[in-house]
């Protein structure tokens, strides 16, 4: 076996994805409207998803901000979302008054369909839901909770871009959904796209986060909101071309980006068969496929000598890239949700008590991942990490 490992990096920079960037520096740094690069990934995306519309913008959170505001929600609304995120599913909802409520996490750190009838009010408009670490959540569940009470479906699909549930991609079962394009499994560099089947909302996010040319082009000219079309509403979140450029080249990879790192992922499940401390975190074949994010783990406690912290360290002693991810938390005790308005002044920092979310908690004790990697060169690494894995879980085993 090779002493060096390469270090992780995403998305790997061959010759199609240097070509792809060189061409459009000969093209265009900046477009004002869709009829260039920017259209051409989008519509890439939207056949990449299976929806009609897709529209880029500067960042994943720049996207679900969109979303948030497409979707009519503000003040006096409430939205459930998941516990266990990353904090970005819900923190543009925060911002525009939105009061987020929290829902626990299932045995996949997915939002759990049973805790949604707790956590439903008079003012409940909207559900959120988070794909985690590429595996979709419960959506047969989600969605027929939303149509009994006439909630708004909204996904998160960041982790998620290859997924689904049930044979229908993820992306597709609600009124929109957002991918973040940032180090994900398809990326623009940085970036994030909206997607929707609905005009309306797809003018509505257009608006938001964009505004003049392509505002004039784009928005039905019989909508009132057209008359916002030369200033948007304040905020401008456009994507770069060369990010698209970028995203053109990912997606026209995304077969073989796919293939590869369904092989990286069943080399682990494989190699970890009824192994007793370890086992790879994939919901059932039969109700969903992962979206290829990364290779989530789970640690049995019980079984080891060792904390899984210890257990990480060790490993990654050994040239090996594992992580207990830290940046995904129980986001439901940060202050930004408990405050009364945006303006409420900054020296007085809501006071927040700690609930408690065992199926979060549960989840994120025994959670560990590390890289997927899925790229032409890669095999050395990856079998590297394979028997690390196992050899450790020998070493640990009780
Ligand atoms: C990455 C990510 C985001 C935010 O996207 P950015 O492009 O980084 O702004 C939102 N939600 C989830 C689940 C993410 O993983």
């Amino acid at each position: 076996m090779s002493s060096t490992i390469d270090r992780y990096t995403w998305p790997h920079v061959d010759d199609s994805l240097r070509r792809a960037v060189d061409r459009q520096l000969g093209v265009s740094l900046s477009d004002r409207d869709g009829r260039g690069v920017i259209g051409g990934f989008e519509a890439e995306f939207a056949q990449f998803v299976g929806s009609r519309y897709a529209i880029a913008f500067s960042s994943g959170t720049a996207a679900l901000h969109a979303m948030c505001v497409a979707a009519g929600l503000g003040p006096g609304d409430e939205i459930v979302a998941p516990t266990y995120t990353f904090f970005a599913t819900a923190t543009p909802f925060a911002y525009e008054g939105v009061r987020v409520v929290f829902a626990d996490a299932d045995g996949f750190g997915n939002l759990d369909p049973a805790d949604l009838p707790n956590r439903l009010t008079e003012r409940t408009r909207a559900v959120i839901v988070t794909h985690m670490w590429g595996n979709p959540c419960d959506m047969t569940a989600i969605a027929a909770f939303c149509r009994e009470n006439r909630l708004m479906l909204l996904e998160d699909c960041s982790h998620a871009h290859f997924a689904s549930w049930a044979g229908q991609p993820v992306g597709t079962f609600g009124a929109m959904a957002v991918f973040s394009t940032n180090q994900k499994p398809i990326t623009t560099g940085e970036g994030g796209v909206l997607v929707t089947d609905d005009d309306r909302l797809r003018e509505l996010a257009l608006l938001h986060g964009h505004y003049n040319k392509r505002c004039f082009q784009e928005i039905d000219e019989s909508a009132p909101y057209s008359a916002y079309a030369l200033t948007g509403m304040g905020l401008k979140s456009r994507a770069t071309t060369l990010g698209a450029a970028i995203g053109l080249d990912q997606l026209g990879k995304a077969e073989l980006i796919e293939s590869r790192r369904r092989e990286v992922l069943a080399s682990y499940a494989e190699a970890l068969e009824g192994n007793p401390v370890v086992s790879p975190v994939l919901v059932d074949p039969e109700r969903g496929e992962n979206g290829l994010y990364v290779v989530g783990l789970r640690y049995r406690y019980e079984t080891a000598t060792v904390t899984l912290h210890e257990f990480v360290d060790r490993l990654n002693q050994k040239q090996a890239d594992f992580d207990v991810p830290g940046s995904t938390n129980v986001i439901a005790n940060e202050p930004l949700f408990h405050r009364s308005s945006r303006q409420q002044s900054w020296e007085d920092v809501p006071e927040v008590g700690h609930t408690d979310y065992p199926g979060a908690q549960r989840f994120i004790r025994s959670f560990f991942k590390t890289p997927l990697w899925g790229y032409p060169g890669d095999a050395a690494a990856i079998d590297h990490h394979v028997s690390m894995l196992v050899e450790m879980t020998k070493a640990v085993q009780r």
